[in-house]
């Protein structure tokens, strides 16, 4: 028996911030943690992002496309925090390591997708951060809370170069951008635009600016042009100025479409090169269309490429975490507290974020 009281596997109720119905308000609320098992990690929650799939999720806006929410909802999938208890048969953490958790806290481990480290792809289905069910039969509730437990695979280790505030929305924005620009072998000489300058593109903008890759920024005004200078991209284009799409036609290799809604999809597509890729990671909340004209070419340009991609797999997420940390890249936030969530989420919807919240979750201690 062991003595321990960080060690004790009691399940505990912690504190949380929920949505009790679709579309509510986010309300202070608890959740139940599971007991510690001997594979998990219990983590003492110090910042989480706010991710527009988040705002998505209590809206219930996907549920005509991927399957309704759950209710009461508590979201959060971009945790940082620090560990404050391991399992017996936890091997790679100990109590005080920095430590970070993304979308994912299960999944087969057996697929062909898993066993190539792509366990965001898990043919069992993976077990998302919030918004699920585990393999178990428990709900699973995200990082808008105090604290959580995870089974030691989906854990990730923070890199000291990294402050946790910052590193908190590489556990989605992040590595959601890095995965796709690895995977299309995005790097020197590379021409790479970015469709909306938010939380995931302004980390993809930080991101393949140090790939080496040239990156322009396409945004619905002219407001973000000096950010997104700052943040390293080598130039901007309004796509609301009637030149820009003539004026950057077939000069991409690659785009990465990171916007929430409905866009132009052939204006978008005629701006790839030969043998060029738009790969989507936004995801509106409608079906979208496109002519197939616009793939194949024929006219000016063509042999185009569109594709989607979903978050990335363990073991990559460590890799980008390892290579923000030798590169000194995080986010740029905004932290805010519990009570300032709703607000949050009002900004986030009218694209006034620089360019990511993420909550202070030593504000829950804070009287309501
Ligand atoms: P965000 O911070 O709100 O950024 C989205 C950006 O898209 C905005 O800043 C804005 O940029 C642009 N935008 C918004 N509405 C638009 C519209 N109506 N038309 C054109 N552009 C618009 O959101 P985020 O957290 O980066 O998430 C973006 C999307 O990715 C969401 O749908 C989210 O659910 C999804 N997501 C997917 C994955 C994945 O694994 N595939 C992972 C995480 C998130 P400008 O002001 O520059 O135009
Ligand atoms: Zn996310």
């Amino acid at each position: 028996m062991n003595t321990d009281p960080r060690l004790r596997p009691e399940a505990s109720i912690v504190m949380a911030l929920a949505a009790p119905v679709a579309n509510a308000r986010l309300e202070r609320s608890t959740v139940l943690r599971r007991a510690l098992g001997p594979r998990d990690v219990r983590i003492d929650i110090v910042y989480t992002g706010i991710c527009h799939s988040d705002v998505h999720q209590v809206a219930d806006g996907w549920g005509d496309v991927w399957g309704r929410s759950s209710f009461p909802l508590v979201p959060g999938h971009e945790i940082a925090g620090v560990v404050g208890a391991v399992g017996a048969e936890v091997s790679r953490f100990a109590v005080g390591d920095r430590v970070g958790v993304g979308c994912i806290v299960a999944s087969c481990l057996q697929c062909e997708n898993c066993l190539a480290d792509q366990e965001q792809y898990c043919l069992r289905g993976m077990v998302w951060t919030y918004n699920d069910v585990d393999y178990d039969g428990a709900p699973t509730h995200g990082g808008y809370s105090t604290m959580i437990v995870v089974d030691e695979h989906y854990v990730l280790r923070i890199p000291d170069a990294i402050p946790l505030d910052v590193a908190a929305p590489l556990l989605c924005a992040g590595i959601t951008v890095y995965s796709p620009l690895k995977h299309w072998k995005v790097g020197p000489g590379k021409r790479v635009a970015v469709v909306g300058l938010g939380g995931l593109g302004h980390m993809a903008v930080k991101i393949a600016h140090a790939l080496e890759a040239h990156v322009t920024v396409l945004s619905r005004s002219e407001n973000k042009r000096e950010d997104s200078a700052r943040l390293g991209a080598d130039s901007f284009y309004s796509t609301s100025d009637p030149v820009t799409f003539a004026e950057l036609a077939n000069s991409f290799d690659f785009i990465l479409n990171t916007v929430a809604a409905n866009l132009d999809f052939d204006a978008y597509l005629s701006l790839l090169r030969l043998d060029g890729a738009m790969v989507n990671v936004g995801l509106p909340e409608e079906p979208v269309g496109f002519s197939m004209f616009s793939l194949v070419g024929g006219r000016k340009g063509g042999r185009r490429s569109l594709a989607g991609s979903n978050i990335g797999g363990i073991r990559e997420t460590q890799e980008l975490l390892d290579f923000c940390g030798r590169n000194g890249l995080g986010a740029d936030i905004e932290l805010v507290g519990v009570d300032e969530v709703n607000n949050a989420y009002e900004r986030m919807l009218r694209s006034d974020v620089q360019y990511r919240f993420v909550i202070d979750i030593a504000t829950f201690r804070a009287s309501a």
